[in-house]
C-alpha cells in the first residue's frame, strides 16, 4: 500500500505537470514535410543558380522568401505605410529586403599600365594586362614610378616560423618580386599554408615597406593561374597594388638566360634549408654567388599603374517581423534566422573539382531558410499569439564571411539590447542516425535547459502501453482522469542523439548574434561528403528528420516565450578557432571580418581577456598593433603572428573620431 500511494502521489504531480504542458504547448502547428521539401526544390532548384550574394538567384530567393513573409501576414520592416502611399508601394515586397553594400565583381579599368624602363633606353619594353600580368582582385589601386624591384624569394614573413624573406631582401620603397606557393610547395600541412597564402604575402610586403608586390605564376601560361582569375573577397583591399605577373615576364625582369628562373629557385629553396634555424638573420642565409645582382634589379625602372573597378551589387537580408502580443513582453525580440545565400557556381569557398557548374546548396542552407519559413508559418497562425516579437531573417552574404548578419547587428532594426536571444539554423537537412549538433548552449543557462527539455517528445499512450515491455522508450508520466484513476500516459522520448557544443561563436551568423552579448542556439546536422559541391541537392534532404529539427526549435521558441525572464548572457567556453590557425597568443578581439578596408573593426572583445583588460571595445577600429599598420584582418592576423605572450605592445585604434593608443600585453594561447 505504501508504495501505492507513493506511486499515487507522483502521478498526480506528474499529471498536473502535463496538464499545464498540455494547455500551454497546444500544437500552433507542426512542420509540414512537403512544405519544406517544396521551399528547399526552390531555392536549390538550376534556376536559382547556386545563389551566390549579389547575383539574379540571390534576389529570386530573397523574393521568395518575401513573398512567404507576406503570406503569412508578417509584418514589414523596411520604412514606414506615408500618408498618400499607393498599396503597391505599402504592399512592396522590397519592403522585407534590408539591403547592404557587397562587391559582387571586380573588373579591370582603363588605366593598367606595366613597361620597364632600362636606363638610356627610348624605347620601354611594355607588357600587356590579361596576357603578361594581371592585378589580384584585393589589389589597390595605385601607380609607382621608376621604381627598384627588388627579388625576394616566396615573400614569406613569420616570426612564429623564424622565416623572413625580407630580412634577406630589403624591399622598403621598392618593388617586391616573389613566387608565388611556399618552400613546401603545395603541401596542405605544411607550416607555410597560412604565412604563404597571398593574402599574407601582400601583409608581409607592405609591413616590409613595399611600394608594391609582383608575384610570378606557377603555372607556364598566364590564364591558367588561378591568381590571374580576377575575383574579389569582400575582405578589404591589400594597401599596395598586388599583381601577378607571368614567368615569362619574370625572366625578364630578373635576367634569367632563357627564360630561366631556376638559379632564383634555388635562392629562394635556400632560405628554406635554414627555416626554423633563424632565417630572419640574413647572414645564415646561405644564397649562391651572384647573390646581389639575383637579388636587386635596380638597373629596369618598373612603371606600374593598377586601375580595379569594384562592381558593387547591394544585396540584402529579407526580415519580417510578427509583433508580440504581450503589452510589455513585445517589446523583447526573439531573432530566428537562416542564410539563403549560397556559392552560385562555385569559385571562393568551392569544393568541386570541376569549374563553373551550380552550387545548389541545399543542404547549405535552402533547409534552414524553410526551416524559419515553417516557423514563421506556425509562430503567425499560433493562437494566442506569442508574447514577445519573433523576427525573422533570411541573411545573405554568409559564405562570404557574415556579411549580412553582421550588417544587421550594426544596422538593427528592433533595438539589440531587447533581443534575447538568436535561433540560427545551418544545415539541417542531413539528419543521419539520428545525430543533431546544437551549439551556443554555453551562452545561456536557461537556454541550456529549454534544448534539454526541448529534445523530450511527449506522445500519449494508453495504460496498456505503460507497461508494455515494447513500448516507446523513455521516461512516462501519467494521466490521472476525474475519478484519481490513471487513465493513461505520455511517453518522452528523446527526440535526438544530441552532440552540445558550449561556444557561441560558430562559422555561421549567430556569431554576429553572440558577438553583442546576446544569447544563441545553432542548430546543425553535421558535414556530408557533398558539403560545398554541386551535388549538395534538394533530393539529398531528409526531409522527415528536417521537420522533427524544425518541430523542436518551435517547442524551445515556444517555452522560450511563455516564461517571463529572459535568459541570462554568459560567456561561453570557447571552443577555439584561433588555435587551428596556430597562433602562440591570444588577445581576445572579437573581429568583424566584414567590414575591414582602412582598420580591423571589432564586434565586441572576450570578458577578461587581455584585450578587455587594455581597454579595447566593441566599435573600436585597430589600425596599428605591435608597430604594424593594419588595414585588414591579414594584416592583424600577421601582426598577432609577431607577437610574444607576455611582452606589452602599443595597439593603436579609432574611437569616435580619435586616435587612441592603448597597452596590451598578449597571453600564450593553451
Ligand atoms: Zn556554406
Amino acid at each position: 500500500m505504501k508504495y501505492l500511494n507513493r506511486l499515487f502521489a507522483y502521478f498526480a504531480i506528474a499529471a498536473l505537470a502535463v496538464t499545464a504542458l498540455a494547455q500551454q504547448s497546444a500544437p500552433a502547428g507542426v512542420p509540414g514535410v512537403e512544405r519544406l521539401r517544396a521551399h528547399v526544390e526552390y531555392l536549390a532548384s538550376d534556376k536559382l543558380e547556386g545563389r551566390r550574394t549579389g547575383t539574379a538567384g540571390a534576389t529570386l530567393a530573397a523574393e521568395y522568401i518575401a513573398r512567404e513573409f507576406s503570406r503569412y501576414g508578417l509584418r514589414r520592416s523596411i520604412g514606414r505605410d506615408l500618408p498618400g502611399m499607393s498599396i503597391l508601394e505599402a504592399d512592396s515586397p522590397n519592403r522585407y529586403l534590408q539591403k547592404f553594400p557587397y562587391v559582387a565583381g571586380v573588373e579591370l579599368g582603363e588605366n593598367n599600365l606595366f613597361y620597364m624602363n632600362p636606363r638610356r633606353a627610348y624605347d620601354p619594353a611594355r607588357f600587356r594586362v590579361g596576357e603578361d600580368w594581371m592585378p589580384l582582385g584585393f589589389s589597390s589601386n595605385g601607380n609607382v614610378k621608376r621604381s627598384k624591384m627588388v627579388f625576394a624569394g616566396y615573400g614569406i614573413s613569420s616570426a612564429e616560423l623564424k622565416y623572413d624573406d625580407y630580412a634577406a631582401s630589403p624591399v622598403k620603397d621598392s618593388v617586391a618580386i616573389v613566387f608565388s606557393g611556399t618552400p613546401d610547395g603545395d603541401n596542405p600541412h605544411g607550416q607555410f599554408v597560412r604565412a604563404g597564402a597571398v593574402r599574407f604575402k601582400a601583409a608581409a610586403a607592405r609591413a616590409a615597406g613595399a611600394r608594391a608586390l609582383l608575384i610570378i605564376a606557377s603555372e607556364t601560361n598566364l590564364t591558367d593561374d588561378r591568381l590571374a582569375h580576377l575575383a574579389y573577397d569582400n575582405a578589404g583591399e591589400a594597401g599596395i597594388p598586388v599583381v601577378v605577373i607571368s614567368r615569362k615576364l619574370a625572366a625578364k625582369i630578373l635576367g634569367g638566360t632563357n627564360g630561366d628562373l631556376s638559379w632564383h629557385e634555388k635562392i629562394a629553396d635556400a632560405r628554406k634549408l635554414s627555416a626554423g634555424a633563424d632565417t630572419t638573420n640574413p647572414a645564415v642565409v646561405k644564397l649562391p654567388n651572384r647573390r646581389e645582382e639575383l637579388i636587386s634589379v635596380s638597373n629596369l625602372g618598373l612603371e606600374l599603374s593598377v586601375d580595379l573597378v569594384r562592381r558593387e551589387s547591394p544585396s540584402a537580408n529579407v526580415i519580417g517581423i510578427l509583433d508580440g502580443s504581450d503589452p510589455t513582453l513585445k517589446n523583447e525580440t526573439i531573432v530566428i534566422g537562416a542564410h539563403y545565400d549560397h556559392l552560385g557556381h562555385g569559385g571562393a569557398g568551392s569544393l568541386a573539382s570541376t569549374e563553373g557548374e551550380i552550387h545548389h546548396g541545399a543542404d547549405d542552407n535552402a533547409s534552414g531558410v524553410a526551416g524559419v519559413l515553417e516557423l514563421a508559418r506556425i509562430f503567425s497562425q499560433q493562437q494566442p499569439r506569442p508574447k514577445r516579437t519573433i523576427v525573422f531573417m533570411a541573411f545573405s552574404g554568409e559564405e562570404e564571411g557574415l556579411l549580412g548578419s553582421n550588417y544587421y547587428v550594426n544596422h538593427p532594426i528592433l533595438p539589440l539590447a531587447n533581443t534575447i536571444a538568436m535561433i540560427n539554423m545551418d544545415m539541417i537537412g542531413r539528419l543521419k542516425d539520428n545525430k543533431l549538433v546544437i551549439g551556443g548552449v554555453g551562452t545561456s543557462p536557461e537556454l541550456r535547459n529549454l534544448v534539454t527539455s526541448g529534445n523530450l517528445e511527449h506522445k500519449p499512450i494508453s495504460l496498456a502501453e505503460m507497461s508494455s515491455p515494447t513500448r516507446t522508450p523513455g521516461k512516462v508520466t501519467a494521466v490521472v482522469g476525474g475519478n484519481g484513476q490513471v487513465t493513461s500516459g505520455i511517453v518522452h522520448p528523446q527526440r535526438f542523439d544530441l552532440t552540445l557544443n558550449e561556444d557561441g561563436f560558430g562559422p555561421s551568423d549567430h556569431s554576429s548574434f553572440y558577438a553583442r552579448q546576446i544569447p544563441v542556439l545553432f542548430f546543425w546536422t553535421g558535414t556530408h561528403e557533398d558539403y560545398h559541391k554541386p551535388s549538395d541537392t534538394a533530393e539529398k534532404i531528409n526531409y522527415d528528420g528536417e521537420s522533427r529539427i524544425v518541430a523542436m526549435v518551435a517547442e524551445i521558441v515556444r517555452n522560450l516565450d511563455r516564461s517571463d525572464a529572459r535568459p541570462s548572457y554568459t560567456l561561453a567556453k570557447s571552443e577555439s578557432t584561433g588555435r587551428s590557425m596556430g597562433f602562440r597568443v591570444y588577445l581576445g578581439t572579437i573581429p568583424n571580418y566584414a567590414d575591414s578596408t582602412d582598420g580591423l573593426l571589432l564586434d565586441g572583445v572576450r570578458e577578461d581577456s587581455p584585450a578587455a583588460k587594455a581597454g579595447l571595445k566593441a566599435g573600436d577600429k585597430i589600425v596599428k598593433l605591435a608597430g604594424r599598420d593594419v588595414k585588414n584582418v591579414y594584416d592583424y592576423t600577421s601582426a598577432l603572428g609577431e607577437m610574444k605572450a607576455g611582452q606589452e605592445y602599443e595597439a593603436e585604434v579609432m574611437r569616435a573620431g580619435e586616435r587612441v593608443t592603448l597597452k596590451i600585453t598578449p597571453t600564450a594561447r593553451k
